[in-house]
C-alpha cells in the first residue's frame, strides 16, 4: 500500500497532467546494428558447446566476439538472470539503467546490451526472441525486463527478519563468478550488477506504479538468442522464483534449469562487421 497524497491537486491538474510525453532518447539517434548481416550470420551457425545451469544455481559462460549464445528453456517454466563483463576487464559490465533508457523497460530482437561508464558501448545485440509475440498482456506485463534488479540475500535478510537464504540470485552468479576468478564469493560479489531478467514477464501496477511480476509464458524449446559484440564472461541465475508466478518463500518455488548454448557463424559470414569501440568522450570532464 502507498501513501495516499498529502498535497490538494492545483486548479490546472488536468491541463499539467495532459501535455504529452517525448521519448528521452530516440532509438533513431542510437547506431544501428546490421541486423540483415546478422540474420545472415545466424542462418550459418554450428553450435560449439551446451551449458545447462541447474535450478537455484548460477555458472558462467565465455562468448567471443563475433559468437551468438542462446538462452533456452528447458523441462518448464523459469526465469534466468544474466549478467555480462567484457572478458578484457571486469570493470567493464552491463549497465541495466541506460539499456533501459536507450531502449525500454523490455528488451527483444534488434536491441542492444550496453556497458557501463566509461565504455558505453553494445556489448551484445539480442538477433532472435521466440516470445517476442508476446508484446504486452492486459496488466502491462511484457517479457525480458531490465527494470528489476535481481533478488539478493540482503533485501531477503531485511525482510525476513534475519533469513540467511543463499540461493537468491545475487548470490548464485556470485558463486559462477567465484569459480571463474578461483576467489571467494564473497571478494567477487561486487562486480555482480543488475540484471537483464530473461523470460521473466514483469510491469509496474497501472493504480500505484508498484513493480510486478506474474507466471512467465516461456516453454521448453524457447530462447533468446544474443550476438557477442565483444569478447564476454556471462553469468546465468536459474532464480530460486522459478516462473515468478507467486511471491513465494525462498527455496519454496518450483524450479527448472536453463541452458546456455554457444554458437559459431560460418567463416566469412561476418564481413564488414567491426566490434565496437569504447565511448568517445574524452573524459575531461571540463577539469
Ligand atoms: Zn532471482
Amino acid at each position: 500500500m502507498r501513501n495516499p497524497p498529502e498535497t490538494r491537486a492545483p486548479a490546472d491538474a488536468a491541463a499539467r497532467r495532459a501535455v504529452a510525453p517525448v521519448v528521452c532518447y530516440p532509438v533513431e539517434a542510437l547506431p544501428q546494428p546490421d541486423m540483415a548481416l546478422y540474420r545472415a550470420a545466424r542462418a550459418t551457425l554450428e553450435s560449439v558447446e551446451t551449458r545447462r545451469i541447474e535450478p537455484r544455481q548460477g555458472g558462467c559462460f565465455r562468448v567471443p566476439a563475433g559468437h551468438f549464445f542462446r538462452i533456452r528453456s528447458v523441462e518448464g517454466p523459469q526465469v534466468g538472470d544474466l549478467n555480462l563483463w567484457s572478458a578484457a576487464d571486469l570493470a567493464e559490465r552491463f549497465y541495466s539503467g541506460k539499456t533501459r533508457a536507450l531502449h525500454a523497460t523490455h528488451l527483444s530482437t534488434g536491441d542492444r546490451l550496453w556497458s557501463c561508464f566509461p565504455y558505453l558501448r553494445p556489448m551484445a545485440t539480442i538477433t532472435h526472441d521466440t516470445l517476442d509475440w508476446y508484446g504486452v498482456d492486459e496488466y502491462g506485463g511484457r517479457i525480458h525486463d531490465v527494470i528489476g534488479t535481481r533478488c539478493d540475500p540482503y533485501t531477503h535478510n531485511l525482510l525476513s527478519g534475519g533469513g540467511q537464504y543463499h540461493h537468491c540470485c545475487h548470490s548464485n552468479l556470485s558463486r559462477a563468478l567465484a569459480a571463474v576468478l578461483q576467489k571467494p564469493a564473497r571478494d567477487v560479489e561486487n562486480h555482480v550488477h543488475d540484471v537483464f531478467n530473461v523470460f521473466m514477464c514483469t510491469g509496474f501496477t497501472k493504480d500505484t506504479g508498484q513493480y510486478f511480476t506474474k507466471a512467465t509464458p516461456v516453454q521448453p524449446g524457447d530462447f533468446i538468442e544474443f550476438f557477442a559484440e565483444i569478447d564476454l564472461i556471462g553469468a546465468l541465475s536459474a532464480c530460486p522464483g522459478g516462473d515468478c508466478s507467486t511471491v513465494q518463500a525462498c527455496g519454496e518455488a518450483a524450479c527448472h534449469p536453463l541452458e546456455v548454448e554457444l554458437l559459431r557463424p560460418a567463416p566469412g559470414a561476418l564481413r564488414g562487421w567491426i566490434p565496437p569501440a569504447a565511448n568517445g568522450y574524452a573524459r575531461t570532464h571540463a577539469s
